[in-house]
């Protein structure tokens, strides 16, 4: 079973693990660099990007993940993660792992509380299950990007809400929260499942109702 990582300083951790059991991934909490062994990918979850970044530093994690990405590993990052991958943020180089070249502006989609939207997906990632995902003062992406990076979901107005790129297109960044919704196609994404029977399976229960 592919066992996925959760960057575990601060933020929307425990929220990520039910989902990657029903895409049948194992999970670590991740901290420290040597908690990188043995991993297949990396979530980084939402929270507040300033002070994920202040640990990532402190914990000397800054390297090695970009190293851990170098080996074509994937990482998943969410709203504040998003941030930590984000090469440009607010105008200036990113201060985390700069891994995607998007430009982002901090707290940009709605107030502290979830707001919904409706979004369209790109196939790899389109959830049978309805489209509605929260953002939760989340950062707004600039609609010109990098070639680097590909949208893969935009708001019906057209504005792009996650990107997918790095070198070996590992690194995927979205401004909103899948993992509080039925979707599970992003959590497959990153512990590397394709749509194989097991997801189908996975979403045939979810629509059931089943978790
Ligand atoms: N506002 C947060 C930040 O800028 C992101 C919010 C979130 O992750 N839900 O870091």
């Amino acid at each position: 079973r592919p066992v996925v990582g959760i960057l575990t300083f601060q933020g929307a951790v425990q929220e990520h693990i039910a989902p990657l059991a029903q895409v049948g991934a194992e999970y670590r909490l991740v901290r420290l660099p040597e908690e990188l062994e043995g991993l297949d990918a990396l979530i980084i979850p939402g929270g507040e990007s300033t002070v994920i970044h202040r640990f990532l530093h402190r914990y000397g994690m800054i390297a090695p993940m970009r190293a851990f990405a170098q080996k074509g590993h994937r990482i998943w990052g969410i709203c504040a993660g998003a941030i930590v991958l984000a090469t440009n943020v607010d105008g200036e180089a990113g201060k985390g792992a700069s891994l995607l070249e998007i430009q982002v502006r901090r707290n940009d989609y709605g107030r502290q509380l979830a707001s919904g939207a409706n979004l369209v997906f790109s196939p790899e990632f389109l959830p049978t299950e309805g489209a509605m995902m929260p953002f939760i003062r989340a950062p707004r992406f600039a609609a010109s990007q990098s070639r680097e990076a590909k949208a893969i979901a935009t708001r019906e107005n057209g504005e792009p809400v996650g990107f997918i790129g790095g070198s070996q297109e590992n690194i995927l960044a979205t401004a909103f929260h899948p993992e509080l919704t039925d979707v599970r196609s992003f959590h497959a994404w990153v512990a590397g499942a394709t749509l194989s029977r097991d997801i189908k399976a996975t979403r045939r229960q979810a629509r059931q109702g089943d978790f």
